[in-house]
């Protein structure tokens, strides 16, 4: 059997095949946690090598696209039993190549598991309607209908979950694809593309072409033949994306940055709370398009919170996620961790008051890894940048709110609208927050972090341009409705006309 690999060496998956770049170009895949661990080498693709994958998923689309749903599904049935069986080994190279801790890399597999499910039993509903013409004798329904080569572009912080939830649905609905995995976590990516290939899935459905945005994800997103781009990625590449797309209207979903927010009220389980903002700010190391970057609490119950969150957070064990006593991991990358500590600085500068953390970790074994402490500002304005703009590192921003009205004013004002949370006990003022929250995800008495595949997943404003993945949410994004007409009267019928 054909493998992705030979000896650390990785291809691109174009029409079945494994093959090298013709670029000839390749990029070396290192463990966050320890620079000196090479994961692999992978190909830095160019526009070449973009088109002739986009040629093998034309091709494949013409048939591909009349196989029965039912079907096409039977062979990602067959797909996830593979990733059940390979769970663990997929969870454990995960963090080798991301950094996040086993626990969190089990359930990022978990998630491309049950997506993968969820899509493969669509396979047997894409449900459209009928529904009752105007006219007599005449019949009326709406149906799904492919829509052809879906170009998939993925971030680096749930290296096998999001390439699953573009790839399950884009292949459920008849379409064929070309995945470009991040840059820093291609390895995840190859494995479910391989489950896939092993399942049976036929050549040039699914085409894998590794590489960086500007030479391998912008050919793809220019391509003429490539009429659905489904990205997840930073603000700024998601605008230049919609700038592509948009002169051909291209189908285009953008998924992109978030500043979510977590509401502490006085009557909250304060308990509750601090476990809830501590795994939502610190889990995966607060690289998550939903992590918790900002706390607003209650002025009455804010010096007690903030001395359990502080006391939680410096006492958080960092280092390598493979080993069980770690609780946080590295950053991703060198530029992430600057990121972070330019952020530290910015935070400081503006009157934040640094409660713990603050510094790159690199003693001993943290060395040769982005580590930084878990990092705490106190005392935040709304309108500091450390409490508007999106961080994607270990900093959370803790902001005191006089109550509920204020609160929410708190967490809508920013360009943002993924996701938030309220810990509260009164149902009133949980209903209240349900109904204002103005985000696509809204959690009570649970941290801002935790979707299920089996609902929408997005957000408002700036995070996204109005679309949503997951659920049935995604089938909508994946094909277009064609409404039929079926007239058995045996006459011209005119709507509108002829019946009044
Ligand atoms: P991050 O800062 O989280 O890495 P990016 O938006 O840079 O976010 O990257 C997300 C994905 O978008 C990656 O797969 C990356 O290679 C890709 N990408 C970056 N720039 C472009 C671009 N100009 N066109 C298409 N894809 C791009």
């Amino acid at each position: 059997m054909a493998t992705a690999s030979a000896s650390h060496a990785y291809k691109n998956f174009i029409n079945g095949e494994w093959v090298a770049p013709r670029s000839g170009k390749t990029l070396e895949n290192r463990n966050p946690g320890n620079t000196d661990e090479l994961i692999g080498i992978f190909p830095l693709s160019s526009r070449e090598d973009v088109d002739v994958a986009v040629s093998a998923a034309k091709e494949a689309y013409k048939t591909w696209r009349l196989i029965p749903a039912p079907k096409r599904a039977e062979i990602l049935f067959r797909a996830v039993e593979l990733l059940v069986k390979r769970k663990e080994e997929f969870s454990r190279d995960m963090t080798r190549e991301m950094g996040k801790v086993l626990a969190e890399t089990r359930g990022d597999v978990q998630e491309a598991i049950d997506m993968t499910y969820y899509m493969a039993g669509e396979g047997r509903r894409l449900f459209g309607q009928t529904t009752p013409s105007e006219l007599p004798n005449k019949f009326a329904m709406s149906l799904r209908q492919s829509i052809g080569v879906c170009g998939l572009i993925t971030p680096w912080n749930f290296p096998m979950a999001i390439p699953a939830w573009k790839m399950m649905p884009a292949l459920v609905c008849g379409n064929t694809l070309v995945i470009k995995p991040a840059e820093d976590t291609p390895l995840s990516t190859y494995h479910l593309v391989e489950m896939l290939s092993e399942a049976g899935l036929p050549p040039g459905v699914v085409n894998l072409v590794g590489g960086d945005g500007p030479d391998a994800g912008a050919p793809l997103t220019k391509h003429a033949d490539v009429p659905v781009i489904s990205f997840t990625g930073s603000t700024s590449t998601g605008r230049i994306i919609a700038e592509t797309c948009a002169p051909t209207f291209k189908h285009y979903s953008l998924e992109m940055g978030g500043k979510n927010i977590i509401l502490v009220m006085d009557d909250a389980n304060l308990d509750l709370a601090v476990d809830g903002a501590i795994w939502g700010g610190f889990g995966t190391t607060g690289q998550r398009c939903t992590a918790a970057s900002r706390v607003g609490i209650h002025k009455s119950v804010y010096k007690e919170f903030v001395g359990r969150f502080v006391e939680r957070a410096a006492k958080l064990r960092v280092g390598n996620g493979l080993d069980p006593s770690v609780e946080m991991g590295p950053c991703i990358n060198e530029q992430q961790l600057q990121t972070v500590m330019s952020y530290v600085e910015i935070g400081v500068k503006e009157g934040a008051k640094l409660l713990t953390g603050g510094h790159r970790l690199a003693g001993g074994e943290l060395a040769k890894g982005w580590f930084h402490e878990p990092t705490v500002f106190g005392d935040c304005q709304p309108k500091m940048r450390v409490a508007q703009e999106e961080i994607f590192g270990p900093v959370v921003s803790l902001i005191p709110i006089d109550g509920l009205e204020q609160g929410i004013a708190v967490a809508n004002g920013v360009p943002y609208g993924l996701s938030a949370s309220i810990y509260t006990r009164d149902v009133n003022h949980a209903f209240a927050a349900m109904r204002d929250l103005y985000t696509g995800i809204v959690y009570v008495n649970a941290p801002t972090i935790g979707a299920e595949t089996h609902l929408p997943f997005g957000g408002t404003k700036q995070t996204g341009n109005g679309h949503r993945e997951a659920a049935v949410a995604a089938i909508d994004f994946f094909t277009e409705w064609k409404s039929v007409y079926i007239d058995y009267s045996d006459k011209l019928q005119r709507a509108q006309i002829d019946n009044n």
